[in-house]
């Protein structure tokens, strides 16, 4: 679409949604119509219903297509709707690899209902390419990765996983919600479909749910296209808008809140009633490596252990800057806990063995002055009783 090869962050602005081309209004005009006239009885226009097609969705689909590095963009409900959807690629026998910590709305897609239309799963740890590689069968047909993952921040190696899937003939598809495509680019790395809750990041405000799928292939994206028609879960013209409103502004967020949760997470570590830190920025994290070979950052969620539940309630009751809720990619801060709130619906053993223990949180880095969060969690840190040794 643009005859220069702009970095992305002049492409989030100078993209095919710049300008309208009937009228030059300089923000996408939301068509609020649910069919289309047919001015000639023997050819149709480009569209006829909006299920099938409207171009202001059409608008949000193209640029992060292009965003991606994709051929076919397509926008749907929520993010579960769009991975619910890349989902019915499957068939009844199928069997999928999916990385042990994924969202726990995908977890439940995939144990409570994919199960009862015939499709198997094994949950691996992802880090670890040979469990990766044992779990593969002969009906495997798709490697699903979600990295850094959540909440514990682990790094996948996407090549790794890539050239596993196409030994193996099968796709992969990889959930981006934590980075968007302003610090990773799966397809570039040979991902086959890429998944996003558009309702993070993207979007940035806490204000609209949204997903979106990308592929780069065309024949799958044809394939993708039908499912999205055919299943119906498309985003509204209203909801495509507020997506391509935060899009705008993806760089100068994420880059400013990037820079916080760096400094944040160097504050935390070093704290003496914080336990153990997880963020693929600090060196001492296992992914550090490879997320700085395959990403152009690690983002701003981390995530912090405490000793216990009561010193998480105390800490949760006495900080007074970010929001306690369940999401993320805000541009308020947004402080949650995995073991009540995402991760609920897993048994406590469960949860355990995973390491989303009682005492872990998550803090997803909103556009406060980083100094005032620090100062925010020193002072709530400072009602905590003093960490007994465990050792
Ligand atoms: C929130 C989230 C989803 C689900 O998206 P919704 O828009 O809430 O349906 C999927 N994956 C990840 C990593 C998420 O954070």
């Amino acid at each position: 679409m643009s005859e220069h090869n702009w970095s992305f962050q002049t492409k989030l602005l100078h993209n095919g949604a710049k300008v309208d081309q009937g009228t030059g209004a300089v923000s996408v005009p939301i068509h609020h119509a649910s069919t289309f006239h047919q001015f000639d009885f023997d050819e149709y226009g480009k569209y006829d219903y909006s299920r099938s097609g409207n171009p202001t969705r059409e608008a949000l689909e193209q640029a992060i297509a292009e965003l991606e590095g994709g051929t076919r963009g397509m926008a749907f409900a929520s993010g579960m709707a769009a991975i619910s959807t890349a989902f019915l690629l499957l068939s009844q026998g199928d069997h999928v690899v999916v990385t042990e910590d994924v969202y726990g709305g995908t977890f439940r897609i995939i144990t409570d209902v994919l199960t009862r239309f015939g499709i198997e799963h094994t949950f691996v740890d992802m880090t670890d390419l040979h469990q990766v590689a044992s779990a593969i069968r002969p009906n495997t047909k798709v490697i699903y990765m979600e990295t850094p993952s959540n909440p514990l921040l682990k790094v996948t190696d996407i090549r790794g996983i890539v050239n596993l899937a196409k030994a193996n003939n099968c796709l992969t598809f990889l959930d981006n919600t934590f980075l968007t495509p302003e610090l990773q680019r799966p397809l570039e790395l040979g991902v086959d479909v890429v998944l996003h809750s558009a309702t993070k990041f993207l979007a940035g405000h806490s204000d609209v749910l949204a997903g979106l799928a990308v592929v780069k292939d065309e024949e799958l994206g044809n394939r993708l296209y039908k499912l999205q028609n055919a299943f119906g879960a498309v985003l509204g013209v209203q909801d495509a808008w507020l997506v391509l409103r935060g899009l705008k502004t993806l760089h100068v967020r994420l880059k400013q809140s990037q820079a916080s949760a760096q400094k944040i997470a160097e504050y935390l570590s070093k704290h003496e009633k914080v336990e153990q830190v997880y963020y693929p920025g600090l060196s001492f994290h296992p992914g550090y490596e490879t997320q700085k070979y395959q990403a152009d950052g690690p983002g701003a969620v981390l995530s912090f252990r405490l000793a216990d539940a009561e010193a998480v309630k105390t800490l949760v009751n006495n900080v007074k800057l970010p929001v306690f809720a369940v999401s993320l990619g805000a541009v308020e801060s947004i402080l949650s806990y995995p073991a009540r709130m995402s991760h609920a619906a897993m048994p406590a053993e469960e949860r355990e063995k995973r390491g989303i223990t009682d005492g872990l949180l998550r803090l997803s880095v909103g556009l406060e002055n980083a100094d005032d969060i620090i100062k925010d969690f020193e002072e709530a840190l400072e009602k905590l009783p003093v960490k007994q040794s465990t050792k």
